[in-house]
């Protein structure tokens, strides 16, 4: 497709600038074309070739790289490009009618190319994580609205076909807010300037170390790695000469459903901060970073005020507090749509300049990450949680929790709630407890489920909601979905089936292949042409993707099939017993081999031993 006159205008001086301010580097690939794109609106063929020119790659690659990410735009976009996020709990506050509605208004079909110059193109995109003020958009990837509603939807179109400039649309739609319903060490505590790295300063890096293991801290990611381990083996692996260590921290936060980090990073930039550097100190690192994901970009300025006042108070940059040989900085890069670089080895690939495809280990990031170098990758979360171990002493975190699970965790709640927003809990919490504090347990919401930890967590049922937050029993990232008794458990799990189809970055062919096919299997059912063959076929590929695929996405992409295969099956007997369900066929006698194997009342059970 030819780009217009102004697209081939600009294209030139925007390659040159994004090639001059990031010197030609290779690695520096991701902002280049992120901000090329910001100049020009979408990237024609001659700009990547530009591109490709300017660094020293084929345009081939640098193709092969705009096009993995879902926020680079291959063909042209509208004069104002609109993404719905299209999580479940965006889609239960109506975000998929509403977002019909605009399109309809506009004349677009959404997803759907439109000429250049148009003035919007509409479409659809993962969790933008603002599950707690949702239906929400993201414009342009700069700027995010919020609460959408008919009048608003009615009120941008106008605006948008009157081609108003998106900075005079009204500042309240532009607002994001972030709410803390309950907070304790991390957000109940003022953020850290200095104070734990003087005190990490002055107990000495291997003290600090000891801490940190003291503490029990454990990464709030999800997977739950010892953090002082991490730390350790980082600092034992051999430096290559001239390389540095390299401190990353993960705010690629993609999983559906949690926006915990984003509350985070708004109120607490500084202890994330501080907890890199002192990170750093242990370590003996110069170089750091944060991933932010593409989706918080709305965050990127104030993160950088105030990574320029820490530069001013001493926190950042050379001889940190005065100290000879402690220097350390942060780079903030934007990532551009791509779940799967949440996993730190495809967010180092990412950081790279490439796409973000999971690394094949050893050798891990802690030995050879960032440009070959020694590199941690630690959550938002982990590193305020380190600032305060650091300030306060690993004890007094150790004591916090459960004996396996110390200190405390952020739950971004949503769905059939009273209060969205973001809760924190010592570890140990029941559900209950949750339910109850955020306005779930009243007669008529009857919770029937939560999700806990997105989509690749666990889906609870009622009976279920005594069990408790910790590594222990259940480990959590911090999405925490609550759907009452009106919704429909398959939908939901339908709804995470096509997310990681999406997101699945084709590496490995079970994953490529497997969430492809339980796409296929769920949308039969959905349309009433499934049988019984086709969940047993969906029981088969749950049990293949676990044990087969190369990363973690593939591995917990079934996740939502299995639980509420588990616990909802009325859901799935409903489409089962769709007029074009083979009549007289009887599920009783079906089941009862696996009955008979298992001593249970799951179906699924003796598929899940072959994985
Ligand atoms: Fe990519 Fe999926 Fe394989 Fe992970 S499991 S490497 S996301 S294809």
């Amino acid at each position: 497709m030819s780009p217009t006159p102004s697209v081939r205008e600009n294209a030139p001086g925007a390659v040159a600038r994004a090639l001059q301010r990031h010197g030609g580097r290779k690695d520096a690939l991701v902002q280049i074309l992120r901000e090329v794109q910001a100049e020009t609106r979408w990237l024609p063929r001659e700009a990547l070739a530009a591109i490709a020119d300017g660094i020293g790659l084929t345009p081939a690659i640098v193709e092969g790289v705009a096009g993995f990410y879902r926020f680079f735009h291959l063909r042209p976009v509208g004069a104002v490009h609109l993404l719905w996020s299209d999580n479940v709990t965006d889609r239960m506050q109506g975000s998929r009618a509403l977002a019909r509605e605009l399109c309809r208004r506009l004349g677009v079909r959404p997803g759907e190319p439109v000429v250049d110059g148009a003035p919007a193109s509409v479409g659809f995109t993962s969790c933008i994580g603002l599950g707690d003020q949702g239906p929400a958009v993201l414009v342009d990837q700069h700027q995010v609205l919020t609460r959408m509603d008919e009048l608003r939807v009615a009120e941008l179109a106008d605006l948008i076909q009157a081609r108003t400039p998106v900075a005079d649309w009204p500042v309240a739609w532009t607002q994001v807010e972030h709410p803390v319903h309950r907070a304790d060490v991390l957000l109940g505590s003022p953020p850290l300037r200095g104070s734990a790295l003087r005190a990490a300063l002055a107990r000495g890096a291997d003290a600090t170390l000891d801490e940190v293991a003291t503490s029990k801290l454990r990464g709030r990611g999800g997977a739950g790695f010892a953090t002082a381990h991490k730390w350790r083996l980082c600092r034992q692996a051999p430096l290559p000469a001239g390389a540095t260590r390299v401190v990353v921290c993960n705010a690629d936060e993609g999983e559906p459903g949690t926006f915990k980090d984003r509350v985070l990073l708004a109120r607490q930039a500084d202890t994330v901060f501080e907890g890199m550097t002192v990170a750093a100190h242990v370590l003996g690192a110069r170089r750091g970073f944060v991933y932010l994901r593409g989706e918080y970009r709305h965050l990127l300025d104030e993160l950088q005020t105030v990574l320029a006042r820490r530069r001013d108070d001493g926190l950042l940059g050379r001889r940190i507090l005065g100290v000879d040989g402690f220097d350390f900085d942060v780079d903030i890069h934007l990532g551009a749509g791509a779940y799967v670089c949440g996993e730190e080895s495809s967010l180092i690939e990412s950081l790279e300049g490439k796409r973000g495809t999971p690394r094949i280990r050893p050798p891990f990031p802690v030995e050879k990450g960032y440009l070959g170098q020694p590199t941690i990758v630690n959550n938002v979360e982990t590193f305020c949680a380190a600032a305060h171990v650091a300030e306060r002493g690993g004890a007094w975190f150790a004591g916090i929790g459960t004996p396996h699970s110390s200190g405390t965790k952020l739950h971004a709640v949503s769905g059939d709630v009273e209060y969205p927003g973001v809760y924190e809990y010592p570890f140990g919490v029941p559900i209950a407890q949750i339910l109850h504090d955020c306005g779930a347990t009243s007669p008529s919401r009857r919770t029937q489920a939560v999700q806990v930890g997105g989509p690749s967590g666990l889906c609870l049922a009622a009976h279920e909601f005594d069990r408790r937050i910790g590594f222990e029993d259940l480990p959590t990232a911090g999405a925490f979905m609550v759907f009452d008794h009106s919704r429909d458990m398959f939908e939901t799990a339908r709804g995470f089936a096509h997310f990681f189809a999406h997101e699945s970055c084709g590496f490995c062919t079970p994953c490529r292949v497997g969430t492809e096919l339980v796409v296929r299997r769920m949308d039969k059912l959905a349309e009433g042409h499934g049988s019984l063959f086709d969940e047993t076929e969906l029981r088969e590929l749950e049990s293949l993707l676990h044990g087969t695929t190369h990363c973690g996405l593939g591995a917990t992409a079934t996740n939502p099939l299995r639980d509420t295969l588990r616990h909802f099956r009325p859901a799935y007997e409903r489409r089962l017993r769709s007029p074009t369900f083979t009549p007289g066929f009887d599920l009783d006698a079906e089941l009862e081999p696996a009955r008979r194997v298992t001593g249970r009342d799951d179906p699924g059970a003796h598929l899940e031993r072959r994985g």
